[in-house]
């Protein structure tokens, strides 16, 4: 289970193994805005893959799309998000620094705002007024900066899939209920960034917009409902105890049901360390009817056997990449004590794992390291993401790839140049068995699937 101080070991970890840097940190860091590194670009990589192939390559009835962030500006009109997409925003009246109304409730613990304890200063109380928000960052297309020329930073990317709803249809010749899905980054000018990569400024989404027949609505809101849940489990590997799902009491402007998927973070992450990780919406005709309103464009669907025209429903399945990469990072993160000596494990599920595979000459001499190399360059010919250490004693190559996540090292011995056998070691056990050179390729494949 995660404890208090998760966040800062992982922070740490992050940055010792190249997952995650703080941006522009040699100018003191951006506000809430991270870079991934060498093991990091991998890991969000493994899990967005994991995501499409799970949403469009083993689908027939979801397509892809890859969507410009930049739209014309109606569409956030017609979205409802330049009226609608703000958050209540206080700020501390003795140090200046401005909060979310309900994240600091909830992280606070408050029932109002008079009990609330400023997280920046340790005043109580002292707050202004709340004042609407707008989460949309704004900037201008072509040179001249005036109002004409605004244009916004896309904060969800759910909007590129409805106004390319008949494009996508027509394009695929697919029939209602089907699917758009897509990958890409959003933006949002959060007030409360926060909790390393759980809530920043800017971040990918993995949205799939799926248009059913009205009144199919509520089946199809559940089935992927429980599609999706068992995505967390079963592809990310996240422990069940660790997952729940979260019906919403208040709906937003465009839902008519609504819930998470919350994953457990601990420390100050969402409610009691609960955070959201994915959402899912029955969005209904809201967005379709908009769009159709502010463009003046029918986006009706046309059904030629049943001899019927309608604009059809919306369920929306919407996951944070880089959540749900930090969800797995965290349920990965075990210390156990080896030989008095505290161990750091990422136990990330192979198919996930940046590195598959570490390959390590058990000495310096003796033939090991060509035979170690040799191994290691056949493993990434075949694609198969390896990593070659010869660097210090054994149990420090070890611990290392135990830290980097890496599930399986293959150490070169003696044996090795005498019979043709090499260890395999496996990171979460640490134990090690003994397989013929030519086995290895299989031995991973059955692993890593
Ligand atoms: P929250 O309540 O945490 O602000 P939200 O309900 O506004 O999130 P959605 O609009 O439903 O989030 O976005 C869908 C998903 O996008 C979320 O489940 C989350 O994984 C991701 N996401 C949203 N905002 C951020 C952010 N600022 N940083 C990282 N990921 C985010």
């Amino acid at each position: 289970m995660a404890d208090n101080d998760l966040m800062e070991k992982l922070v740490s970890l992050s940055k010792r193994r190249g997952y995650v840097f703080q941006s522009s940190e040699i100018y003191g860091g951006t506000g809430s805005v991270w870079d991934y590194g060498p093991l990091g670009v991998e890991l969000k990589r493994n899990v967005k893959d994991a995501w499409w192939r799970a949403m469009v390559h083993e689908r027939d009835d979801i397509e892809g799309l890859d969507a410009a962030i930049l739209m014309h500006p109606k569409v956030w009109e017609a979205s409802g998000h330049v009226e609608n997409f703000t958050d209540p925003l206080v700020e501390c009246r003795n140090c200046h620094r401005r909060f979310r109304v309900d994240i600091l409730l909830a992280e606070t613990g408050a029932a109002e705002m008079e009990a609330a304890r400023c997280p920046s200063c340790g005043k109580t109380g002292e707050w202004t007024e709340p004042r609407s928000f707008n989460l949309m960052f704004k900037t201008f297309m072509g040179p001249a900066e005036d109002s004409a020329n605004v244009v916004y930073l896309r904060p969800e990317t759910a909007q590129g899939i409805y106004v390319n709803f008949l494009n996508v249809q027509q394009s695929a010749r697919q029939k209602i209920p089907f699917g758009i899905a897509q990958i890409g980054k959003a933006f949002r000018n959060e007030i409360t960034p926060g909790n390393f990569t759980f809530r920043t400024r800017e971040f990918e989404q993995m949205e799939m917009q799926f248009f059913v027949k009205p009144g199919s609505d509520e089946a199809f809101f559940e089935q992927w409902r429980e599609a999706r849940f068992k995505w967390h489990t079963d592809v990310l590997g996240l422990s069940p105890d660790r997952l729940r799902y979260h019906p919403h009491e208040k709906l937003a402007h465009y839902a008519s049901a609504a819930g998470d998927v919350e994953f457990y973070f601990g420390g100050t992450i969402g409610d009691g360390g609960w955070g959201e990780i994915e959402g899912i919406h029955n969005r209904t005709d809201f967005d379709l009817k908009r769009h159709q309103e502010y463009s003046g464009k029918r986006l009706e669907y046309i059904d030629p056997a049943a001899g019927e025209r309608y604009i059809p429903y919306i369920i929306e399945t919407s996951v944070g990449a880089d959540r749900a990469t930090l969800a797995v990072l965290a349920n990965a993160y075990r210390e156990d004590v080896v030989d008095g000596e505290t161990r750091v494990v990422l136990s990330i599920k192979p198919s996930l794992a940046p590195l598959k595979c570490g390959v390590f000459p058990l000495v310096k001499k003796d033939g090991m390291p060509d035979r170690a190399t040799q191994i290691h360059e056949d493993l990434r010919r075949r694609g198969i993401p390896s990593f070659y250490d010869e660097a210090g004693a054994i149990g420090r190559r070890y611990r290392r790839q135990d830290e980097a996540g890496t599930p399986f090292c293959i150490t070169v011995d003696g044996e090795t140049m005498e019979q043709g056998t090499v260890t395999i070691r496996d990171r979460d056990t640490m134990e090690q068995s003994r397989i013929a050179q030519d086995q290895i390729p299989a031995f991973l494949a059955e692993r890593l699937a």
